[in-house]
């Protein structure tokens, strides 16, 4: 009997995604047991033509890591969902952006100058800058296009399910694996698989006692105390705004939540989220006597010592949360 085909696709991604799932361990036999896998070009020699080759929705799954930042990324993303029955944005990159997306606070004409004219270690004195098509004696070569911005999947094609993490954590996504071979019934489309519905902070095991804070500090300016809630301590932690499933993994060895689950059900604007919970945790003095221009400039203090604060409320969400999908 035949299996049913399973495929791993990366776009703009780091390849993280792809160790998470090799991650499975002894696991990764059942995958084998259960599943012919077909096409991922990080680990298996099948080309883009033995896809294009399978009738529409020949794969079973696809697993597809890294947002769309270039023309070829967008193809393949139309290719894998022609082809596939179940498409699944999996960890932060294809599902909201993540780190490539925090490109988009720049131009694409600012990434080529950086990158090709004025990095201290380029040796590039024509000013040569990447091309579509270049003309060579032995023939035309092409590039794919290089967007103005990062999107996630979802805003270029339909996605079926959302695996969240960066990466995804392999016990979930051995979860997801086990629900399609056991032929469980699956959530909506467009759910989120394998994260939970609360925060991270629901299962962080931290004291929290409503401490107020009157300043921001970066994880080396302070030995953290191991017991304690980190944001009452100071450090941005995203544990309030991001969606629960890792079982805390980084407060647990006393490193603040970066927020890689993406935001809790519900919460459209992680970065907003965050920013609602800074305020409750903030102390900024009396405000007895004190005038607005007084307060905002405390706030305004205050705010100064989050450093990058861009990169840390939106390090994961930046397509998700300025274009409003997810
Ligand atoms: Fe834990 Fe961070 Fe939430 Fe505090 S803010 S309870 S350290 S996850």
């Amino acid at each position: 009997m035949q299996k049913p085909k399973l495929s791993m696709y990366w776009a703009a991604s780091c390849g993280g995604c792809e160790i998470s799932l090799v991650n499975l361990h002894e696991k990764i036999l059942e995958v084998d047991q259960h599943f012919d896998f077909f096409f991922c070009p990080c680990l298996l020699d099948t080309k883009k033509e033995d896809v294009e080759a399978l009738p529409d929705g020949a794969l079973a799954i696809t697993f597809f890591n890294g947002a769309i930042r270039t023309a070829e990324n967008r193809e393949m993303a139309r290719l894998m969902r022609a082809k596939s029955q179940l498409l699944i944005a999996f960890g932060a990159c294809a599902s909201q952006g993540s780190i490539p997306a925090l490109s988009n606070l720049h131009t694409r004409e600012a990434h080529l100058r950086t990158n090709y004219l004025d990095s201290p270690s380029l040796d590039n004195p024509a000013g040569t800058l990447p091309e579509l098509r270049t003309a060579m004696p032995e023939g035309e070569l092409k590039l794919p296009e290089f967007f103005e911005t990062v999107q996630s999947l979802a805003q270029v094609v339909a996605v079926d399910y959302f695996i969240p993490g960066c990466p995804p954590e392999p016990h979930q996504i051995w979860n997801v694996v086990e629900a399609v071979v056991q032929g469980a019934p699956l959530p909506p489309k467009g759910s989120v698989l394998g994260g939970g519905v609360s925060s991270v902070c629901a299962e962080c095991g931290r004291e929290k006692n409503n401490k107020r804070i009157t300043a921001f500090h970066r994880t080396y300016e302070i030995l953290a105390d191991p017991r304690m809630c980190l944001l009452e301590q100071g450090l941005v932690c995203m544990g309030i705004a991001t969606r629960d499933g890792c079982g805390a993994l980084c407060p647990q060895v006393n490193m603040p939540c970066t927020g890689c689950y993406g935001p809790p059900e519900g919460v459209a604007d992680q970065g907003a989220r965050l920013i609602d919970a800074l305020g409750s945790v903030l102390d900024l003095g009396d405000y007895k006597g004190v005038t607005e221009r007084q307060v905002a400039e405390k706030t305004d203090a205050a705010m100064a010592g989050l450093a990058d604060p861009a990169g840390v409320l939106y390090r994961y969400s930046l397509s998700g949360a300025t274009w409003g999908s997810k």
